[in-house]
């Protein structure tokens, strides 16, 4: 366990193909020199396309780059006849310490039910990898039944049976802010973050929830990372668009609390 030390996530969705991540990754690791990421003050991982991360695990383990890997999905199945599916054991092999599950893409474009979403977790766990596991309302539903109520529901049924010791990781990541330039207040994420480390107590205990890493997602740059930090229950963010840019990226990372 890394307890709460802030985690600076990138998900790259599907952008930068092998090469271009290669190129990538050396540019953000030179922006970073001297950056607190080196001595483990603030973690940074990133979230490449499957077909990247090998060639990433290779770059980062010959340079050294204290960046933390992971996959952007993976089977709730371990191995067999599933066509197109990865299993949490390949990124495992390949050093991967997380994996983001239920993303609002995978929910929206996939059918990525809350149950889909829990066997998952499950799967990821089996492998020891820890699960990123997103929640978030869409802006009818925050209309309809307030603003923690989707993200409670689904991070309820996302660790239903997760044992009190699981390594997890929780996103809320409202989906009217994601990719759109409207980003959540910080109190509005403080808000639903507390709600939601309010569930990990609830399930897990309250040793776990106080351990447990709650990431602010929708929006992140540069500008706003800082004034998110400040709240008390987040611990980070998990970055779409701007993990993608080095330069904003790399002063993400940066951030002062
Ligand atoms: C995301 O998709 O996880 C995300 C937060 O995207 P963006 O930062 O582009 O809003």
């Amino acid at each position: 366990h890394r307890g709460r030390t802030p985690l600076i996530a990138g998900n790259w969705k599907m952008n930068l193909d092998h090469l271009q991540a290669v190129a990538f990754v050396q540019k953000l690791h030179w922006a970073l020199k001297d950056a607190k990421h080196e001595d483990g003050t603030v973690e940074v991982a990133v979230f490449p396309p499957f077909t990247d991360i090998r060639t990433v695990q290779t770059l980062i383990d010959a340079d050294k780059i204290p960046f933390s890997l992971g996959g952007q999905d993976l089977s709730a199945q371990d191995s067999g006849a599933y066509t197109g599916e990865i299993s949490g054991a390949f990124l495992k092999k390949l050093d991967c310490g997380y994996v983001i599950i239920g993303h609002s893409e995978r929910r929206q474009y996939h059918a990525e039910s809350d149950e889909v979403v829990a066997s998952k977790v499950q799967a990821a766990l089996r492998h020891d990898l820890a699960p990123v596991i997103c929640v978030g309302e869409t802006l009818e539903q925050r209309e309809e039944s307030g603003p923690t109520a989707v993200s409670v529901a689904q991070l309820r049924t996302a660790v239903e049976g997760v044992p009190a010791g699981a390594d997890i990781v929780v996103a809320y990541e409202p989906v009217w802010a994601i990719g759109t330039g409207e980003v959540a207040s910080p109190g509005q994420a403080q808000e639903v973050c507390a709600a939601l480390r309010a569930v990990i107590a609830e399930k897990m205990g309250e040793d776990a929830a106080a351990r447990t890493r709650v990431l602010y997602g929708g929006s992140v740059k540069s500008a706003n990372i800082a004034s998110f930090m400040r709240e008390p229950d987040v611990d980070g963010a998990l970055v779409g668009g701007a993990s993608l840019l080095v330069d904003e990226f790399a002063a993400i990372i940066r951030f002062q609390k």
